[in-house]
């Protein structure tokens, strides 16, 4: 389900003292491994492009799944393309702007390919233990989690964070949290009024790279969330999140 309308109505903090901000190099360095879960393509740009950037810069090994095939925009049938189409075309442009915000380090993404907009938790839940636990092997490390949505019963979400293929998303995080004590970060929308969290500020390297991811979105992406994307730039690319 794409974001059209979602809260478009508030831009992003842009004012000059925002701006003057310096890149957040304040955080300790702490190399190890991530698994980015993205309700659907174009979300991890959306919400923690700065953030992906920042560790992948740091070592970090980093892992996107996608939960959703994100067939549900409503830019497959303004284009006419086929559902095969559409999630072919859209899994391309993500993987290309995942290789610009890795510059290249992290392994293609991963599509679990469960139908956009309808998405439960219990379905989703075992396809994303079985990659943190890939992840996990691979790396050594217990991972972290960064979640492509908010919290959707928060008085100031936005109504991306309550789509189903987002709640999803969120509930699976929220049960891993608590039953394993993973480490789990979600990801504030951009158009978010004001939002509180830690600020992720990409570098100049960094930010140019999202731009980048952004430029690989060109014909689906952009057809479905230009005002968001246009927002993430107006922002210098800046990421926040929050536990
Ligand atoms: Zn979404």
């Amino acid at each position: 389900m794409d974001d059209t309308g979602a809260g478009h109505d508030t831009a992003p903090d842009n004012s000059p003292a925002a701006k003057r901000q310096p890149p957040d190099d304040s955080a300790p360095v702490t190399p190890g491994a991530s698994l980015v879960l993205s309700p659907h393509q174009d979300d991890e740009i959306n919400r923690v492009a700065a953030l992906v950037a920042r560790e992948s810069d740091r070592g970090t090994a980093l892992r996107l799944v996608n939960a959703t095939d994100g067939c549900a925009t409503a830019v497959r049938t303004k284009l006419a393309l086929s559902y095969e189409q559409t999630r072919r075309w859209r899994d391309r442009e993500q993987a290309s702007a995942w290789s610009w915000l890795t510059d290249d380090r992290s392994p293609r993404p991963i599509n679990l390919g469960f139908p956009d907009g309808a998405l439960v938790a219990d379905a989703l839940l075992p396809a994303v233990e079985r990659e943190l636990q890939a992840l996990a092997d691979a790396t050594g490390t217990t991972p972290r989690l960064y979640v492509a949505t908010w919290h959707p019963d928060r008085p100031d979400t936005v109504v991306a964070d309550r789509h189903p293929d987002h709640v999803a998303c969120h509930r699976v995080a929220c049960r891993l949290r608590d039953a394993l004590g993973l480490e789990v970060r979600f990801g504030r929308h951009v158009t978010a009024a004001r939002p509180t969290g830690e600020v992720v500020l990409p570098d100049e390297h960094q930010r140019l790279r999202i731009e980048g991811a952004i430029a690989s979105y060109t014909v689906i992406g952009n057809r479905s969330v230009r005002t968001t994307f246009e927002a993430i730039l107006a922002g210098g690319g800046r990421s926040v999140l929050t536990e």
